[in-house]
Protein backbone atom coordinates (compact mmCIF):
# COMPACT_ATOMS: atom_id res chain seq x y z
CA UNK A 1 0.00 0.00 0.00
CA UNK A 2 2.78 2.22 -0.38
CA UNK A 3 3.66 4.41 -2.74
CA UNK A 4 7.12 5.30 -3.77
CA UNK A 5 6.36 8.29 -5.67
CA UNK A 6 4.75 10.12 -2.87
CA UNK A 7 6.92 13.23 -2.63
CA UNK A 8 8.02 15.07 0.59
CA UNK A 9 5.04 17.50 2.54
CA UNK A 10 5.19 20.56 3.98
CA UNK A 11 2.53 20.88 6.68
CA UNK A 12 2.02 24.91 6.40
CA UNK A 13 0.05 26.77 9.49
CA UNK A 14 -1.21 23.81 11.47
CA UNK A 15 -1.23 24.63 15.28
CA UNK A 16 1.24 23.12 16.83
CA UNK A 17 1.84 23.06 20.44
CA UNK A 18 -0.50 25.90 20.94
CA UNK A 19 1.58 27.95 17.59
CA UNK A 20 1.07 28.25 13.95
CA UNK A 21 3.55 26.46 12.86
CA UNK A 22 5.08 24.49 9.62
CA UNK A 23 5.60 20.71 9.81
CA UNK A 24 8.51 19.73 7.23
CA UNK A 25 8.77 16.36 6.37
CA UNK A 26 11.72 14.25 4.77
CA UNK A 27 12.14 10.91 3.92
CA UNK A 28 9.41 10.09 6.58
CA UNK A 29 10.10 11.27 9.18
CA UNK A 30 9.73 15.02 10.35
CA UNK A 31 12.69 17.62 9.43
CA UNK A 32 11.56 20.84 11.18
CA UNK A 33 9.26 22.40 13.07
CA UNK A 34 8.70 25.86 12.62
CA UNK A 35 7.14 28.87 11.04
CA UNK A 36 6.96 29.80 7.76
CA UNK A 37 9.26 27.10 6.68
CA UNK A 38 10.37 27.23 2.52
CA UNK A 39 8.47 24.43 0.40
CA UNK A 40 12.52 23.44 -0.91
CA UNK A 41 10.47 21.33 -3.15
CA UNK A 42 8.18 19.65 -1.40
CA UNK A 43 4.39 19.19 -1.92
CA UNK A 44 2.54 21.99 0.00
CA UNK A 45 -0.27 21.00 2.03
CA UNK A 46 -2.23 24.05 3.56
CA UNK A 47 -3.30 23.00 7.22
CA UNK A 48 -4.43 26.68 8.43
CA UNK A 49 -4.94 26.64 12.18
CA UNK A 50 -6.05 23.01 12.45
CA UNK A 51 -4.80 21.28 15.14
CA UNK A 52 -1.37 18.74 14.55
CA UNK A 53 -1.12 15.67 16.31
CA UNK A 54 1.34 12.60 16.75
CA UNK A 55 -1.12 9.75 15.27
CA UNK A 56 -3.39 7.53 17.65
CA UNK A 57 -1.96 4.88 19.02
CA UNK A 58 -4.86 1.93 20.48
CA UNK A 59 -2.76 -0.01 22.90
CA UNK A 60 -5.19 -2.58 23.76
CA UNK A 61 -7.53 -3.75 21.03
CA UNK A 62 -8.98 -7.38 19.57
CA UNK A 63 -9.92 -7.00 16.07
CA UNK A 64 -9.87 -11.06 15.83
CA UNK A 65 -13.28 -11.29 17.46
CA UNK A 66 -14.61 -7.92 16.18
CA UNK A 67 -17.65 -7.46 14.33
CA UNK A 68 -19.64 -11.20 15.30
CA UNK A 69 -22.15 -9.47 17.93
CA UNK A 70 -24.80 -10.29 15.28
CA UNK A 71 -23.92 -13.88 14.94
CA UNK A 72 -25.06 -15.26 18.20
CA UNK A 73 -28.59 -15.28 19.69
CA UNK A 74 -27.02 -15.92 22.95
CA UNK A 75 -26.41 -11.72 23.19
CA UNK A 76 -29.71 -10.91 24.71
CA UNK A 77 -30.76 -9.71 28.27
CA UNK A 78 -30.37 -12.02 30.14
CA UNK A 79 -28.24 -14.61 27.93
CA UNK A 80 -24.77 -16.49 28.40
CA UNK A 81 -21.60 -14.38 29.76
CA UNK A 82 -20.01 -12.64 26.74
CA UNK A 83 -16.90 -14.53 27.78
CA UNK A 84 -18.99 -18.03 27.15
CA UNK A 85 -20.69 -16.41 24.00
CA UNK A 86 -17.26 -15.68 22.19
CA UNK A 87 -15.44 -18.85 23.16
CA UNK A 88 -18.27 -20.94 21.52
CA UNK A 89 -18.52 -18.88 18.16
CA UNK A 90 -14.16 -19.00 18.21
CA UNK A 91 -14.30 -22.58 17.37
CA UNK A 92 -15.87 -21.62 13.77
CA UNK A 93 -13.57 -19.02 13.17
CA UNK A 94 -11.45 -19.59 10.20
CA UNK A 95 -8.80 -17.90 9.02
CA UNK A 96 -10.33 -15.78 5.70
CA UNK A 97 -13.57 -14.86 8.30
CA UNK A 98 -11.14 -13.55 10.76
CA UNK A 99 -9.14 -12.06 8.24
CA UNK A 100 -11.68 -10.16 6.48
CA UNK A 101 -13.51 -8.74 10.14
CA UNK A 102 -9.68 -7.72 10.77
CA UNK A 103 -8.75 -5.67 7.81
CA UNK A 104 -12.41 -3.68 8.46
CA UNK A 105 -11.13 -2.62 11.60
CA UNK A 106 -7.73 -1.07 10.61
CA UNK A 107 -8.93 0.13 7.89
CA UNK A 108 -11.62 2.12 10.67
CA UNK A 109 -8.86 2.45 12.65
CA UNK A 110 -6.49 3.67 9.83
CA UNK A 111 -9.34 6.03 8.84
CA UNK A 112 -10.13 7.53 12.18
CA UNK A 113 -5.99 8.89 12.76
CA UNK A 114 -4.31 5.38 14.32
CA UNK A 115 -0.93 4.87 13.29
CA UNK A 116 0.15 2.47 15.12
CA UNK A 117 -2.16 -0.65 16.58
CA UNK A 118 -1.02 -3.16 19.42
CA UNK A 119 -3.55 -6.16 18.51
CA UNK A 120 -4.46 -8.91 21.04
CA UNK A 121 -4.41 -12.27 19.51
CA UNK A 122 -6.53 -15.26 20.87
CA UNK A 123 -4.30 -18.83 20.81
CA UNK A 124 -5.99 -21.28 22.17
CA UNK A 125 -7.65 -24.60 21.91
CA UNK A 126 -10.65 -23.21 19.83
CA UNK A 127 -9.14 -21.01 17.71
CA UNK A 128 -5.76 -22.18 17.75
CA UNK A 129 -3.14 -20.39 15.39
CA UNK A 130 -5.79 -19.00 12.59
CA UNK A 131 -6.45 -15.73 14.27
CA UNK A 132 -2.48 -14.94 14.57
CA UNK A 133 -2.45 -16.31 10.87
CA UNK A 134 -4.85 -14.06 9.67
CA UNK A 135 -3.35 -10.86 11.50
CA UNK A 136 0.09 -11.73 10.52
CA UNK A 137 -0.96 -11.43 6.48
CA UNK A 138 -2.69 -8.06 7.94
CA UNK A 139 0.62 -6.79 9.38
CA UNK A 140 2.35 -7.15 6.29
CA UNK A 141 -0.06 -5.75 4.28
CA UNK A 142 -0.73 -2.79 6.28
CA UNK A 143 2.94 -2.02 6.46
CA UNK A 144 3.58 1.58 5.48
CA UNK A 145 0.18 2.74 6.53
CA UNK A 146 -0.46 1.69 10.13
CA UNK A 147 2.19 -0.71 12.29
CA UNK A 148 0.17 -3.91 13.47
CA UNK A 149 1.82 -4.82 16.56
CA UNK A 150 0.92 -8.06 17.68
CA UNK A 151 0.90 -10.41 21.68
CA UNK A 152 0.36 -13.74 21.85
CA UNK A 153 -3.02 -13.90 24.27
CA UNK A 154 -3.90 -16.28 26.56
CA UNK A 155 -7.81 -15.52 26.85
CA UNK A 156 -8.57 -18.93 27.90
CA UNK A 157 -6.01 -19.31 30.60
CA UNK A 158 -3.11 -21.24 30.29
CA UNK A 159 -3.78 -24.58 32.42
CA UNK A 160 -7.48 -25.13 31.05
CA UNK A 161 -6.47 -28.07 28.16
CA UNK A 162 -2.97 -29.21 27.00
CA UNK A 163 -2.41 -27.50 23.88
CA UNK A 164 -2.33 -23.38 24.50
CA UNK A 165 0.93 -23.49 26.10
CA UNK A 166 2.53 -24.84 23.15
CA UNK A 167 0.59 -22.83 21.12
CA UNK A 168 1.51 -19.77 22.97
CA UNK A 169 5.46 -20.57 22.80
CA UNK A 170 5.10 -21.58 18.81
CA UNK A 171 3.77 -17.92 18.62
CA UNK A 172 6.83 -16.79 19.79
CA UNK A 173 9.31 -18.70 17.90
CA UNK A 174 7.48 -17.37 15.20
CA UNK A 175 8.42 -13.80 16.02
CA UNK A 176 4.99 -12.35 17.83
CA UNK A 177 6.51 -9.45 20.09
CA UNK A 178 4.42 -10.20 23.25
CA UNK A 179 3.04 -12.22 25.32
CA UNK A 180 -0.43 -11.41 26.77
CA UNK A 181 -1.93 -13.18 30.30
CA UNK A 182 -5.30 -13.68 31.65
CA UNK A 183 -4.73 -14.40 35.22
CA UNK A 184 -8.44 -14.36 35.94
CA UNK A 185 -9.35 -17.50 33.26
CA UNK A 186 -6.91 -19.82 35.71
CA UNK A 187 -8.35 -20.84 38.77
CA UNK A 188 -4.95 -20.09 40.67
CA UNK A 189 -4.11 -16.70 39.05
CA UNK A 190 -0.75 -16.58 41.04
CA UNK A 191 0.18 -20.19 38.85
CA UNK A 192 -0.65 -18.17 35.60
CA UNK A 193 1.30 -14.64 36.03
CA UNK A 194 4.15 -16.88 37.35
CA UNK A 195 3.94 -19.15 33.73
CA UNK A 196 3.81 -15.85 31.94
CA UNK A 197 7.00 -14.46 33.46
CA UNK A 198 8.57 -17.45 32.83
CA UNK A 199 7.73 -17.50 29.36
CA UNK A 200 8.35 -13.98 28.64
CA UNK A 201 11.79 -14.25 30.09
CA UNK A 202 12.89 -17.35 28.05
CA UNK A 203 11.63 -15.49 25.00
CA UNK A 204 12.83 -12.20 25.61
CA UNK A 205 9.68 -10.72 24.94
CA UNK A 206 7.13 -7.93 27.48
CA UNK A 207 4.50 -9.19 28.88
CA UNK A 208 0.80 -7.52 28.54
CA UNK A 209 -1.59 -8.64 30.97
CA UNK A 210 -5.91 -8.29 31.56
CA UNK A 211 -5.91 -8.31 35.10
CA UNK A 212 -7.92 -7.21 37.83
CA UNK A 213 -11.69 -7.24 35.80
CA UNK A 214 -13.17 -8.34 39.20
CA UNK A 215 -15.31 -5.92 41.63
CA UNK A 216 -13.93 -8.21 44.31
CA UNK A 217 -11.24 -7.05 46.01
CA UNK A 218 -9.84 -10.43 47.33
CA UNK A 219 -9.11 -11.16 43.68
CA UNK A 220 -6.45 -8.42 42.95
CA UNK A 221 -3.17 -9.45 41.26
CA UNK A 222 -1.60 -6.34 39.83
CA UNK A 223 0.37 -6.30 43.68
CA UNK A 224 1.69 -9.72 42.92
CA UNK A 225 2.29 -8.54 39.03
CA UNK A 226 3.99 -5.20 40.33
CA UNK A 227 6.76 -7.16 42.53
CA UNK A 228 7.09 -9.97 40.58
CA UNK A 229 8.20 -7.43 37.46
CA UNK A 230 10.36 -5.79 40.28
CA UNK A 231 11.83 -9.10 41.13
CA UNK A 232 12.32 -10.33 37.78
CA UNK A 233 14.19 -7.25 36.33
CA UNK A 234 11.31 -6.56 34.15
CA UNK A 235 10.37 -2.69 35.09
CA UNK A 236 9.47 -1.04 31.86
CA UNK A 237 8.26 -3.85 29.82
CA UNK A 238 4.63 -4.83 31.45
CA UNK A 239 1.50 -3.45 30.98
CA UNK A 240 -2.15 -4.21 32.15
CA UNK A 241 -5.28 -3.78 30.82
CA UNK A 242 -8.60 -3.07 32.57
CA UNK A 243 -7.38 -2.68 36.72
CA UNK A 244 -10.81 -2.22 37.59
CA UNK A 245 -10.26 -3.71 41.23
CA UNK A 246 -8.60 -0.30 41.81
CA UNK A 247 -11.96 1.26 41.52
CA UNK A 248 -13.47 -1.16 44.31
CA UNK A 249 -10.45 -0.41 46.60
CA UNK A 250 -10.88 1.37 49.83
CA UNK A 251 -8.21 4.76 49.10
CA UNK A 252 -4.96 3.18 51.55
CA UNK A 253 -4.50 0.01 50.01
CA UNK A 254 -5.55 1.40 46.44
CA UNK A 255 -2.67 4.30 46.85
CA UNK A 256 -0.37 1.40 47.61
CA UNK A 257 -1.05 -0.62 44.75
CA UNK A 258 -0.53 2.63 42.92
CA UNK A 259 2.50 3.43 44.68
CA UNK A 260 3.66 -0.37 43.67
CA UNK A 261 2.58 0.24 39.96
CA UNK A 262 4.58 3.50 39.63
CA UNK A 263 8.11 1.93 41.64
CA UNK A 264 7.86 -1.41 38.75
CA UNK A 265 7.12 0.86 35.66
CA UNK A 266 4.05 -0.23 35.10
CA UNK A 267 1.87 1.11 32.09
CA UNK A 268 -1.80 0.75 32.63
CA UNK A 269 -4.38 0.72 29.70
CA UNK A 270 -7.64 1.77 30.51
CA UNK A 271 -10.74 0.56 28.17
CA UNK A 272 -13.63 2.32 29.23
CA UNK A 273 -16.16 1.50 26.88
CA UNK A 274 -15.92 -1.89 27.60
CA UNK A 275 -16.03 -1.55 31.46
CA UNK A 276 -19.16 0.72 30.94
CA UNK A 277 -20.86 -1.96 29.22
CA UNK A 278 -19.87 -5.19 31.40
CA UNK A 279 -19.77 -3.68 34.78
CA UNK A 280 -22.36 -3.14 37.37
CA UNK A 281 -24.75 -5.33 36.02
CA UNK A 282 -25.73 -6.96 39.33
CA UNK A 283 -25.62 -3.74 40.99
CA UNK A 284 -28.85 -3.02 42.17
CA UNK A 285 -28.19 0.66 43.19
CA UNK A 286 -24.68 2.45 42.63
CA UNK A 287 -23.75 0.80 39.74
CA UNK A 288 -20.04 0.15 39.54
CA UNK A 289 -18.45 2.20 36.47
CA UNK A 290 -14.72 0.10 36.62
CA UNK A 291 -12.88 2.34 35.16
CA UNK A 292 -9.29 2.20 36.20
CA UNK A 293 -8.85 5.55 38.26
CA UNK A 294 -6.52 7.49 35.46
CA UNK A 295 -6.19 10.56 37.26
CA UNK A 296 -4.77 9.12 40.50
CA UNK A 297 -2.74 6.61 38.39
CA UNK A 298 -1.05 9.50 35.86
CA UNK A 299 -0.66 11.74 39.43
CA UNK A 300 1.74 9.11 40.54
CA UNK A 301 3.35 9.17 37.41
CA UNK A 302 2.18 5.87 36.32
CA UNK A 303 2.59 6.23 32.07
CA UNK A 304 -1.69 5.74 31.07
CA UNK A 305 -3.73 4.99 28.10
CA UNK A 306 -7.31 4.56 27.24
CA UNK A 307 -7.87 2.43 24.17
CA UNK A 308 -10.80 0.91 22.16
CA UNK A 309 -10.99 -2.97 23.01
CA UNK A 310 -13.79 -4.29 21.76
CA UNK A 311 -15.84 -4.39 18.34
CA UNK A 312 -19.35 -4.68 17.43
CA UNK A 313 -18.86 -8.42 20.11
CA UNK A 314 -20.51 -9.84 22.96
CA UNK A 315 -18.59 -7.75 25.38
CA UNK A 316 -18.80 -4.13 23.67
CA UNK A 317 -21.20 -4.41 20.74
CA UNK A 318 -20.94 -0.62 19.74
CA UNK A 319 -17.40 -0.70 19.76
CA UNK A 320 -15.68 1.34 17.29
CA UNK A 321 -12.12 1.49 16.57
CA UNK A 322 -11.82 5.38 16.86
CA UNK A 323 -9.28 6.91 19.76
CA UNK A 324 -10.66 10.30 19.64
CA UNK A 325 -14.15 8.63 20.77
CA UNK A 326 -12.49 6.49 24.02
CA UNK A 327 -11.13 9.89 25.12
CA UNK A 328 -14.60 11.38 25.12
CA UNK A 329 -16.15 8.07 26.65
CA UNK A 330 -13.30 8.35 29.40
CA UNK A 331 -14.04 11.99 30.25
CA UNK A 332 -17.64 11.18 30.81
CA UNK A 333 -16.78 7.98 33.16
CA UNK A 334 -14.08 8.98 35.07
CA UNK A 335 -15.02 12.46 35.59
CA UNK A 336 -12.24 13.97 33.97
CA UNK A 337 -13.93 16.98 32.72
CA UNK A 338 -11.75 19.91 34.32
CA UNK A 339 -9.55 22.18 31.77
CA UNK A 340 -6.09 20.92 32.72
CA UNK A 341 -7.68 17.48 32.27
CA UNK A 342 -9.17 18.18 29.02
CA UNK A 343 -5.95 19.18 28.29
CA UNK A 344 -3.80 15.98 28.87
CA UNK A 345 -6.67 13.32 27.96
CA UNK A 346 -5.31 13.02 24.25
CA UNK A 347 -1.79 12.09 25.27
CA UNK A 348 -4.21 8.73 26.74
CA UNK A 349 -4.28 7.91 22.86
CA UNK A 350 -1.15 9.55 21.70
CA UNK A 351 2.54 10.02 23.45
CA UNK A 352 1.71 8.81 26.75
CA UNK A 353 -0.12 5.32 24.64
CA UNK A 354 3.15 5.16 22.41
CA UNK A 355 5.20 5.37 25.94
CA UNK A 356 2.83 2.46 27.61
CA UNK A 357 4.05 0.40 24.22
CA UNK A 358 7.78 1.20 23.69
CA UNK A 359 7.38 3.15 20.68
CA UNK A 360 10.49 5.26 19.12
CA UNK A 361 10.63 8.26 17.36
CA UNK A 362 6.87 8.63 17.96
CA UNK A 363 5.96 12.51 18.76
CA UNK A 364 5.78 15.94 17.32
CA UNK A 365 9.24 17.13 17.56
CA UNK A 366 12.08 16.87 14.99
CA UNK A 367 13.89 13.51 13.96
CA UNK A 368 10.78 11.81 14.81
CA UNK A 369 8.66 9.64 12.43
CA UNK A 370 5.80 11.80 10.42
CA UNK A 371 3.25 9.70 11.75
CA UNK A 372 0.58 12.81 11.94
CA UNK A 373 -3.43 13.44 12.60
CA UNK A 374 -4.85 16.51 11.69
CA UNK A 375 -8.09 17.63 13.14
CA UNK A 376 -10.85 19.89 12.37
CA UNK A 377 -10.03 21.91 15.97
CA UNK A 378 -7.84 24.39 17.36
CA UNK A 379 -7.69 22.55 20.75
CA UNK A 380 -7.92 18.95 22.51
CA UNK A 381 -10.61 20.67 24.56
CA UNK A 382 -12.43 20.83 21.43
CA UNK A 383 -11.28 18.07 19.17
CA UNK A 384 -12.63 15.84 22.08
CA UNK A 385 -15.63 17.74 22.71
CA UNK A 386 -16.89 17.96 19.13
CA UNK A 387 -15.50 14.86 18.27
CA UNK A 388 -13.74 16.59 15.53
CA UNK A 389 -12.97 15.44 11.74
CA UNK A 390 -10.21 13.51 11.32
CA UNK A 391 -9.14 15.78 7.74
CA UNK A 392 -5.90 13.97 7.32
CA UNK A 393 -3.83 11.08 8.86
CA UNK A 394 -0.54 10.86 7.45
CA UNK A 395 1.92 7.85 8.23
CA UNK A 396 5.52 8.05 7.45
CA UNK A 397 5.04 11.45 5.67
CA UNK A 398 2.39 10.10 3.30
CA UNK A 399 -1.17 11.02 3.06
CA UNK A 400 -3.00 7.84 4.32
CA UNK A 401 -6.21 8.75 4.79
CA UNK A 402 -8.73 12.24 3.92
CA UNK A 403 -11.83 12.58 5.71
CA UNK A 404 -14.21 15.26 5.26
CA UNK A 405 -17.71 16.54 6.76
CA UNK A 406 -19.98 18.54 4.76
CA UNK A 407 -23.22 20.07 6.71
CA UNK A 408 -25.23 22.87 5.40
CA UNK A 409 -27.20 25.25 7.70
CA UNK A 410 -30.33 26.20 6.08
CA UNK A 411 -31.73 29.33 7.43
CA UNK A 412 -32.16 31.17 9.53
ZN1 LIG B 1 -8.92 -6.83 25.98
Amino acid sequence: MTDPNARDLLLRGGLVGGRRQDVAIRAGRIERIAPDLPPAGREVLDVGDRLVLPGFVETHIHPDKAFIADRTEGLRAGGPSPLALVAELKKSFTEDDVYRRARRVLELAVRHGCTTMRAHVEIDAFVELRGLAALARLQREFAGVLDLRLIAFAQEGVFNDGVTQGLLREALRGGVEALGGCPYMDRDQRAHIDWCFDTAQAFGVPLDFHADTAEDPAMLTSDYIAAQTVARGFQGRVTLGHLCTLDALEPEPRARVIAALAEARISVISLPATELHVKGRGDRRLTWRGIAPLAALRAAGVTVAVSTNNIVNPFTPYGHPDPLRQALVAAMAAHLGNLDQMAWLLELVTTSAARAIGLADYGLAEGCRADLVVLDARDPAQAITEQAEKLWVLKGGRVVAQNTRTSELRGP
